[in-house]
């Protein structure tokens, strides 16, 4: 459970944009421990639009011509400073692609703006959050392939969560418990992916069959520890539109999915990777419903090994292709 936090100051936004609500606000729910945004001015945000904006970027000028992967800011913010702040990745200049379409060489340009936008907004906020929500059927609205990141002035639940556990475990003397999950997954019947500088494995835990968290090796708290030019990015550019293609060839269509990636400036903490993939079957999704929402309580309709045993036989297949 989370502690309660000193209230950010200026914890209700006042509102600068036309046409957009004046009530963002975070609020503190003491009966969970966790905080709320409110963000009314995300209503009316473009939906399914036409128009690309983000290809507009281009064709406007706003980004010099020629560029392939651009940060810009949302055009809908749900926090603005000192609250929040929200920015959108764009990861292609190619309208029509994914992320799974993507070359290694293109998703070493994502992991520069994932980079990027740590270095940034990490000396002005709390967490760093980056994301990609892929699917119509989970709330993407706009389809040129992208991402998102909130600078927050507070912690959300997950991270508070996480952290504490790596106090706990350090403060019993057992060290960083992220650096000790990728080593005893390694060996074990949940691994996905073993690389020379990333390990990938369904968590034992997993709320989702089709899970994966992406652990570096190398002990390091966020994405500006990680090695951007080299062969660590190398590596997690090759392997994350990989693991997308397997959940596409699971589902036998583009499966819906989260990418989150966790971080923190506190040297404690391990950076990873979430993958959320909401498929459980060719054109089943596994919804969160009363269980997951009312009570945070999740069921997993699969056991880690079978579909981690299964992930490996898609990614081989795959690179046999
Ligand atoms: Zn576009
Ligand atoms: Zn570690």
């Amino acid at each position: 459970m989370a502690r309660e936090p000193e209230r950010p100051e200026g914890a209700a936004v006042p509102d600068v944009a036309e046409g957009e609500s004046r009530d963002s606000r975070l609020v503190w729910n003491p009966f969970l421990g966790e905080w709320t945004g409110l963000a009314p001015g995300r209503m009316s945000r473009r939906e399914l639009t036409t128009e690309c904006p983000f290809c507009a970027d281009l064709t406007s000028g706003r980004v010099p011509p020629g560029t392939r992967a651009w940060v810009r800011p949302n055009d809908f913010p749900a926090f603005r400073p000192p609250v929040g702040e929200c920015l959108i990745l764009i990861y292609s200049d190619q309208h029509d692609r994914t992320f799974a379409d993507l070359a290694v060489a293109d998703v070493v340009r994502v992991i520069g703006l994932w980079r990027q936008v740590y270095r940034d907004l990490a000396p002005k906020y709390a967490a760093v959050m980056s994301w990609e929500t892929s699917g119509a059927a989970i709330g993407q609205t706009q389809f040129h392939p992208h991402g998102q990141t909130y600078g927050l002035s507070i912690m959300p639940d997950t991270l508070v969560r996480e952290l504490a556990y790596v106090e706990q475990s350090q403060a019993a003397g057992r060290g960083c418990p992220f650096c000790a999950e990728l080593r005893a997954e390694l060996d074990g019947p949940r691994l996905v992916h073993a690389g020379a500088h990333w390990v990938g494995f369904v968590p034992a835990y997993a709320r989702y069959p089709y899970q994966v968290r992406l652990t570096p090796r190398r002990h390091t708290s966020a994405m500006d520890g990680v090695d951007g030019e080299g062969e660590e990015a190398v590596e997690l550019a090759g392997i994350l539109p990989r693991l997308v293609r397997a959940y596409n060839a699971a589902f036998q269509a583009p499966m819906p999915y989260m990418l989150a990636l966790h971080q923190l400036g506190d040297a404690r903490f391990h950076v990873h990777f979430e993958l959320l993939p909401v498929g459980r079957a060719p054109g089943k999704l596994k919804l969160a419903a009363s269980s997951e929402m009312a009570w945070d309580f999740w069921v997993n309709d699969s056991l880690p090994e079978a579909k981690a045993a299964e992930l490996r036989d898609l990614l081989a297949k795959e690179r046999a292709e």
